[in-house]
């Protein structure tokens, strides 16, 4: 068990938090983060700084990335 303090004012439970570097991180990125359940969500912040990818158009919405659709298909049936 541990616990994360930030400076923003945010705390919480630091089991399985993750700090990832976030430049160049673009549009789709945030869109998938907001839209992920909140377990999801570091398994896919670190999936995608390790994984170097152009964003993919997917069908639905605009933002739709066919590559992070996929691995968040794939990890929401794990
Ligand atoms: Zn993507």
């Amino acid at each position: 068990m541990g616990l994360y303090v930030a400076p923003d004012g945010n705390y919480g439970d630091s089991e399985d938090i993750v700090i990832v570097n976030n430049e160049g991180f673009d549009e789709h990125f945030y869109n998938y983060l907001e839209y992920a359940t909140d377990w999801l969500r570091p398994l896919y912040a670190k999936w995608f700084e390790q994984n170097d990818h152009d964003f993919e158009q997917s069908e639905d919405l605009p933002w739709a990335c066919s590559v992070c659709e996929e691995y968040l298909e794939e990890e929401r049936n794990n």
